[in-house]
């Protein structure tokens, strides 16, 4: 029964591909990657984009090209110079892997052509492979990412509830893979992606421009409930951070180098970590958001206590490590991008 009408759906929907790829056609972005592109240019910006907005994406690919303009230069830096490219974008993680495939490129004797074979490769989930695979190689395979989910939801007028965005994802690629214009697929893609992002918005859509009205369930009708995702409540949570400087150095902790998130990545140490340090006046408040979680934290100056050098310290945290920074150097440490936005605001305030 599903299969009959997906099957009926998606031939309404076939006679909209060419509007849809005229659309693209018209209306795309002149991104860099797009104007200019290549295999390389593809993976970066995918791992870029990833959980990140194309607006802040934008500098930061134009300064990584010219300092990585390939496979083999990126393959070859060290990853410290990765980092600190890569610095202010979050989820370090991306940059660790793409360095890593960059490395695995490098020791291929051609690159990889299909979705299954990119998906083997080191931060390379299966929208990134479809992406990769269909943009640079003409794979007919989709990308389904929130974007995608929400044209189709609004286009068939689903009203289904998911609990994720995962299980919203899975519930509609057979849509998305029936729909898919397998003459064009990189094409196609983008041109889906490019429509949740400017056309099929979350909030007030532009039905009256949209190339796929006229076969959309839900046009200039109840379009911004769909899709329909039952999101975890947000839960709060409350940090303090110490401002602690001495002789113009001031103390950073650097994550463990078998930690998951701040592997090599300095912050400004935790109350909880430092008991004996005394915390003064508030220097600063800032509020990040990681997953459903809101987190505030509040940065302290703090006094160690008589002890001279890390000799007043305890032993650093989580396997890492503790480091006095000479502030004038403080552009040359791998921050986590909140931290250097922080900390410069409080370095600008004095
Ligand atoms: S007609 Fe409106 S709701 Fe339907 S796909 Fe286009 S923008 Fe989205």
């Amino acid at each position: 029964m599903r299969e009959k009408s997906i099957s009926a759906e998606a031939t309404k929907l076939k006679k909209l591909r060419g509007t849809l790829r005229e659309w693209y056609g018209r209306h795309q972005r002149p991104l860099p990657w797009r104007t200019e592109p290549s295999l390389y240019r593809t993976v970066v910006s995918e791992f870029m984009c990833q959980q990140t907005r194309i607006e802040t994406v934008l500098p930061y690919f134009e300064r990584w090209m010219l300092r990585f303009p390939d496979f083999i230069a990126l393959a070859k830096a060290p990853e410290s110079d990765v980092l600190r490219a890569w610095e202010g974008l979050g989820y370090y993680s991306r940059a660790r892997n793409l360095h890593r495939l960059a490395k695995e490129i490098e020791g291929m004797d051609a690159p990889l052509r299909i979705a299954a074979d990119w998906k083997k490769l080191p931060g390379i989930g299966p929208y990134t492979a479809a992406a990769v695979a269909s943009i640079a190689f003409g794979e007919p395979v989709p990308v389904i990412d929130g974007n995608v989910v929400r044209v189709l939801a609004r286009v068939r007028g689903d009203d289904t509830e998911f609990r994720s965005n995962q299980e919203a994802v899975d519930a509609f690629r057979p849509l998305a893979e029936a729909f898919l214009d397998p003459r064009h697929p990189g094409d196609h893609n983008q041109a889906m992606m490019e429509l949740g992002a400017t056309v099929c918005r979350k909030s007030k859509p532009a039905c009256l421009i949209c190339p796929l009205r006229a076969g959309c369930a839900s046009a200039g009708n109840e379009a911004e409930k769909r899709p329909r995702i039952v999101r975890r409540a947000t839960v709060k949570v409350d940090v303090k951070r110490l401002w602690i400087e001495r002789d113009g150095h001031l103390l950073l902790h650097e994550g463990a180098p078998n930690g998951r998130r701040l592997r090599a990545i300095c912050e400004l140490p935790l109350a909880d970590d430092i008991p004996a340090a005394q915390p003064g006046e508030q220097l600063h408040r800032g509020v990040r958001a990681i997953t459903h979680h809101r987190i505030t934290e509040e940065i302290f100056r703090a006094r160690l206590p008589q002890l001279p050098g890390t000799a007043a310290l305890p032993s650093p945290p989580r396997n890492g490590q503790w480091h006095w920074v000479p502030l004038r150097h403080i552009d040359a440490v791998t921050l986590s991008g909140p931290h250097r936005k922080w900390i410069e605001a409080i370095l600008e305030d004095r």
